[in-house]
């Protein structure tokens, strides 16, 4: 992580000093004044329903040795004076900067990982096959945005080899400020969905502002892209170093042949022109397309093949995303509510179709938020497949529990293969119910993030 001299941080932050002592030293930048901060700069941010400024003595009652301050607020009266006082204009764009500024200390190779679906996942896997031979550091959890990227580029140890960054967005000009403070050397876009079409509009502009990053690349970079998505390969021309395009399709440069599902255990493959078998231990066809975005990059650090293979059948995800756990009651959940989109719903719900070894199916469905007025068409769109994939029960819950089940029925599910559950305690006994019958039931749990289907987890699990 950052450490810096007072001077140093008004230098970087083109601050000017209010108070303390310019000599001293910090080690490490938080926005959270509670905990872990101490010996830390801390960065008020202005928020929407709170204002961190209002903190700064909880902050320095935790060890916060300096502090950045908006020079439009009034400076706290009878500040302890061995913590430096750091006046900018605005608090945000000074962790931007000083992160900006930081960045360009490190040698490090910083990789960026952007797309509509699979950036932690991508992210996750990439620094599991990298730690086989680096000192790597990840974005931590799902902190991905104009804060918590500069947090993350903040936290790099200068002896840190390989960074991989998550990068978020939900509109233009997003990734591109995200870019410009990480300075990444390989960009990744894993796919173009629908999330944040309602900001939006197309998923033509969606490609669009996620190809911000790949502009960016410096010319001796390497942009990895999803090759099966034609609107990626329309940006072509925009690449601006070496392109790879990974992905299932024949005109691939790192493609992926004899894909075979092990349900719950995962996916092998081979890739085309190498004899090795790959393993991904985590659930899901999509994750083979993720995984050969990372044997690229591992490749272009020179790593072997074995190196590769046994990196990657030791990557597990964070929590929520496609945990398996098992049942008191028999069979399996498959956790997956931290958040959904079309795509993702539909990668989830193949990837339930194609699990062995089990007697029912059960595709628990919620909400998936922010799809403005396409929302009714894409839950219906998700119902459809459900019913193609002859799904055993389907339950859905939400505002748009309507929308999945009138999908499901026109693609054939009978209707007592669907459950409308209007509350998720609902859906919760009604499965229970079903599945005691059943010898293996797995169960998939998937909405967007706001759903908190994590409870109807609980609730199966119980
Ligand atoms: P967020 O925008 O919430 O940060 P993310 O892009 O980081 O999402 P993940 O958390 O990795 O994505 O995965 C979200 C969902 O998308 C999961 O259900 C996961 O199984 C699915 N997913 C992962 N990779 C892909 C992919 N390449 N294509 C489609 N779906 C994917
Ligand atoms: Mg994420």
């Amino acid at each position: 992580m950052i450490r810096a001299t007072i001077s140093q941080l008004v230098q970087m932050t083109q601050g000017e000093l209010l108070t303390g002592n310019p000599a001293a030293e910090i080690k490490g930048v938080s926005t959270d004044s509670r905990a872990g901060i101490s010996g830390r700069l801390f960065v008020p941010l202005v928020g929407e329903r709170f204002d961190g400024h209002d903190f700064l003595t909880q902050a320095i009652s935790q060890g916060a040795v300096a502090t950045l301050w908006q020079t439009n607020r009034p400076l706290p009266e009878a500040l302890d004076p061995r913590v430096a006082v750091i006046g900018v204009e605005d608090t945000l764009l000074a962790l931007q900067q000083l992160a900006k500024s930081y960045r360009q200390t490190l040698q490090l190779s910083l990789i960026g990982v952007t797309g509509s679906n699979g950036k932690t996942s991508t992210k996750d896997l990439i620094a599991a096959v990298l730690a086989e031979r680096f000192k790597v550091q990840k974005t931590q959890g799902n902190l991905n945005n104009h804060i918590g990227l500069p947090l993350m580029v903040l936290a790099l140890e200068p002896d840190t080899d390989v960074a991989v960054l998550e990068m978020g967005m939900s509109g233009i000009g997003e990734i591109a400020l995200l870019a410009d403070i990480a300075a990444p050397e390989i960009g990744v876009i894993t796919n173009i969905g629908e999330a944040h079409i309602e900001y939006l509009g197309s998923r033509e502009r969606i490609a669009d502002a996620k190809f911000e990053l790949i502009e960016r690349l410096p010319d001796s970079g390497l942009a990895l892209l999803y090759g099966d998505e034609p609107l990626l390969r329309a940006l072509r021309e925009k690449v601006p170093c070496e392109v790879e395009w990974f992905g299932f399709g024949e005109s691939n440069d790192v493609r992926a042949v004899e894909v075979r599902s092990l349900g719950l255990e995962g996916t092998v493959f081979r890739l085309e022109g190498d004899h090795s078998e790959y393993h991904v231990p985590i659930p899901g066809r999509h994750q083979v397309g993720n995984a050969l975005a990372t044997v690229a990059i591992a490749r272009r650090l020179g790593m072997t093949k074995e190196e590769i293979a046994s990196g990657l059948s030791k990557a597990s995800l964070s929590a929520m995303r496609m945990e398996v756990k098992k049942r008191a009651a028999g069979g399996y959940v498959v956790n997956d509510a931290y958040n959904a989109s079309p795509t993702s719903m539909k990668a989830a719900l193949r990837m339930l179709s194609e699990t062995p070894d089990t007697d029912f199916k059960v595709a628990v469905i919620g909400d998936m938020l922010e799809l403005g007025a396409v929302a009714r068409e894409m839950h219906y769109e998700v119902g459809h497949l459900a019913g193609e994939l002859a799904i055993d029960l389907l339950v859905t819950v939400g505002q748009h529990a309507g929308d999945i089940a009138e999908g499901a029925l026109a693609a054939g599910l009978a209707k007592e293969q669907i459950f409308v559950a209007d509350s998720k305690q609902r859906a919760i006994d009604f499965i229970n119910r079903t599945t005691s019958t059943k010898r293996q039931p797995v169960i998939l749990v998937k909405a967007s993030r706001g759903m908190k289907m994590e409870e109807v987890v609980t609730g199966l699990l119980a």
